[in-house]
C-alpha cells in the first residue's frame, strides 16, 4: 500500500470564506470579537443583578426551582449568548446565593477580590494544564513561585514545596498518603498488607472530616482514625495526644500521623501548633497541619503568631478560597520535605517521562494527584501582583475582628448562650427559651435556621456540639457590619419565639415536619 503524497496541489487552496457555524463558537484568532462580547455580556449580567440584590439568598425551595431546569431541553441548544443568559437569570443568577452580601453568616465562602476573578478569566481561556511543562510553560514556572512564596511563609525550610489542589479535601488526602508511604517506607508486598490494617491517624474532634474520608480511601482500616476529645477551649490536646500515641504503640499499633488543625471549621479555634509539634518530634511522627481556615493569618499584619509552631509541621492544607478571598477552587498542599512528594509520582511514557527528569524540564504533575489540571495559581498571582498579601491580610484581620465584636454582642444577649471564642471568625451559639416550652430549644433553633434562609433575609449556619443544636456565624466578609449582625439576632430570636409559641403545647414535636 502506497500513502498518498502531500504536494502543493493536494492541499485545500479554497478556505470557507469565514468559520463554520459551529467554529464560530470555538475561540480562536477569527472569533475574538464573539469572545469578548459573550464574556462581557455575561460579566455585565453578573454585575447588573449584584447591584440588584436585597439579600443574600432568595429562599427559592427546591421544588420551585427544579422544574425550571428539567423543562430545559439541552438538545435544543437557544443558539444565542443573550437567550442563554437570559434563560440563566432564570434558573441560576436570580436565585443564587450570594457569598458578597453582607447577611450571608452561613459557610466558608467568601466574597472574592476582583484581581483573582481576573485570573479566573485569563486562566480558562488560555486553557494551560499544569501538568507538565508543555502545556503550561510560564504557568509551571508562576505555580512553583508561588508555593514557594507559601512555603517561605509557613517557614517551612529550604527543602519545601507543594502543589495546588482543588480544595482542602484533596489536600488533607494527598498529605495523608505521603505520610502513609512513609510510615510504609521500606515495606515489601507482603509486609505492607500486614502494616496497613495498623496505621492509625491522630485527628481531633473538632477536626475536619474529610480525615476520615481520606483513611477510607487510602485504604486503611475502619477504626484507623483515633479522635480526641478536645478541651472546652476546643483545642487539641498535646497530652491527649502524646497519650493516644503511646496508647497505639502499647497496642502494637504504628501511628502514621497526627493531624492538627489551624482554624477548626465550627469554632475557628487553632490547636496549640507548637506543642504538638514538640510530641510528633518526639514520637518521630508525621505532623500534618490542616490550616484550610486559618491559612489567611499568613498574610495577617496582627495575628500571624496565632500560627507559631506551624513551621514544624511535615505537611500543612492552605485554602486559599478560604481565607485568601479567591474564587473557588484554589488550594495547596505543601510539605517540609519535597522528596515525600515522590510517593505520588508515576512515569507516562507519553506525558513525563523519567528522561525528563533528567533534563531537568520542570513538571508539576510528579507531585500532583490529578492530572489535567487548572491553573489556579494564577488567581492567587494576580492578587499579589494587584493588591498585595498585605491587603489580603488587612481583609482576613477586619472580619476576625468583626467576629470577635459579634461574640460580644451574643454573649451579652440573655436571648442567647455561646460558645468557645473563635481565634478566627465564626461564632457558635444557640437561642435559648426562658419561659415555658424549654425542651423546644433544639428545634427552635433548628427552624429558625431553616425560616431564616426561607425569607431570605440571611443565612446562617447550624451544627450540633455534645449533641445539642446550635447556630454559627461564620463571617468572611468585611461589609457585615455589627448592625447587620445586631439584625440577625433579632430575626432568629423573633422566627424562634414564634416555633416555641405554636409548639409549646406538642412537646413532642416532630422534627422532620416544616415550620408552619
Ligand atoms: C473547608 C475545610 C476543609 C475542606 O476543604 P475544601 O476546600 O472544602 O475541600 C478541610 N479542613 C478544614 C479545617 C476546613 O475548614
Amino acid at each position: 500500500m502506497t500513502l498518498p503524497v502531500h504536494t502543493a496541489e493536494a492541499t485545500p487552496t479554497h478556505q470557507p470564506p469565514g468559520p463554520t457555524p459551529a467554529r464560530a463558537h470555538l475561540l480562536s484568532d477569527d472569533t475574538v470579537a464573539q469572545y469578548r462580547q459573550a464574556v462581557a455580556a455575561g460579566t455585565d449580567r453578573v454585575a447588573r443583578r449584584m447591584a440588584e440584590v436585597t439579600g443574600p439568598f432568595t429562599g427559592v425551595r427546591p421544588d420551585e426551582l427544579a422544574p425550571l431546569v428539567e423543562s430545559i431541553d439541552l438538545d435544543r441548544p437557544l443558539g444565542d449568548t443573550t437567550a442563554a443568559l437570559d434563560e440563566l437569570e432564570e434558573v441560576y443568577l436570580r436565585d443564587a446565593v450570594w457569598f458578597h452580601h453582607p447577611r450571608y453568616l452561613a459557610h466558608l465562602n467568601c466574597p472574592v477580590v476582583i484581581p483573582a476573578l481576573l485570573g479566573e478569566a485569563v486562566l480558562s481561556a488560555v486553557n494551560s494544564s499544569m501538568d507538565t511543562w508543555d502545556q503550561s510553560a510560564g504557568g509551571t514556572l508562576i505555580e512553583r513561585r508561588l508555593i514557594e512564596w507559601t512555603t517561605d511563609r509557613i517557614g517551612l525550610g529550604p527543602a519545601a514545596d507543594g502543589v495546588f489542589t482543588s480544595g482542602g479535601t484533596q489536600s488533607n488526602l494527598h498529605a495523608l498518603l505521603l505520610a502513609r508511604e512513609e510510615a510504609l517506607a521500606g515495606a515489601g508486598p507482603t509486609d505492607r498488607r500486614v502494616l496497613l490494617p495498623q496505621l492509625r491517624i491522630i485527628a481531633s474532634a473538632a477536626g475536619h472530616f474529610s480525615v476520615q474520608k481520606a483513611a477510607k480511601l487510602l485504604g486503611l482500616a475502619p477504626d484507623a482514625v483515633v479522635v480526641v476529645e478536645t478541651g472546652p477551649d476546643r483545642r487539641m490536646r498535646p497530652g491527649a495526644v502524646r497519650h493516644e500515641i503511646a496508647r497505639c504503640r502499647r497496642a502494637g499499633l504504628t501511628v502514621m500521623a497526627v493531624v492538627a488543625t489551624a482554624g477548626t471549621t465550627d469554632f475557628g479555634t487553632i490547636d496549640p501548633l507548637d506543642e504538638i509539634a514538640e510530641v510528633c518530634a518526639t514520637a518521630g511522627v508525621w505532623l500534618h497541619v490542616d490550616a484550610a481556615y486559618g491559612c489567611g493569618l499568613l498574610v495577617s499584619p496582627t495575628r500571624r503568631h496565632l500560627l507559631d509552631g506551624i513551621e514544624r509541621a511535615d505537611s500543612v492544607t492552605v485554602d486559599y478560597h478560604k481565607s485568601f478571598f479567591q474564587p473557588v477552587s484554589s488550594s495547596a498542599l505543601v510539605v517540609r520535605d519535597r522528596r515525600t512528594l515522590r510517593h505520588a509520582t508515576w512515569h507516562a511514557d507519553y506525558l513525563n517521562p523519567a528522561r525528563m527528569v533528567a533534563q531537568r524540564i520542570p513538571n508539576q504533575v510528579d507531585k500532583s494527584l490529578q492530572t489535567t489540571r487548572r491553573f489556579d495559581a494564577l488567581k492567587l498571582w494576580l492578587t499579589l501582583r494587584v493588591m498585595g498579601p498585605d491587603a489580603v491580610g488587612e481583609l482576613f484581620d477586619e472580619v476576625c475582628d468583626l467576629a470577635a465584636q459579634a461574640w460580644e454582642l451574643v454573649a451579652a444577649d440573655p436571648r442567647f448562650e455561646v460558645l468557645t471564642r473563635s481565634q478566627l471568625s465564626t461564632v457558635v451559639f444557640r437561642w435559648r427559651p426562658t419561659g415555658p416550652g424549654r425542651e423546644l430549644a433544639d428545634p427552635a433553633n433548628l427552624r429558625a435556621r431553616e425560616a431564616l434562609a426561607a425569607s431570605g433575609l440571611a443565612v446562617v449556619a447550624g451544627t450540633k456540639v455534645d449533641g445539642r443544636q446550635y447556630l454559627k456565624f461564620t463571617v468572611l466578609n468585611p461589609a457585615t457590619t455589627a448592625e447587620d449582625i445586631a439584625y440577625v439576632l433579632d430575626l432568629i430570636a423573633e422566627h424562634a419565639g414564634r416555633y416555641v409559641h405554636e409548639h409549646a403545647d406538642s412537646p413532642a414535636a416532630d422534627l422532620t415536619c416544616p415550620v408552619g
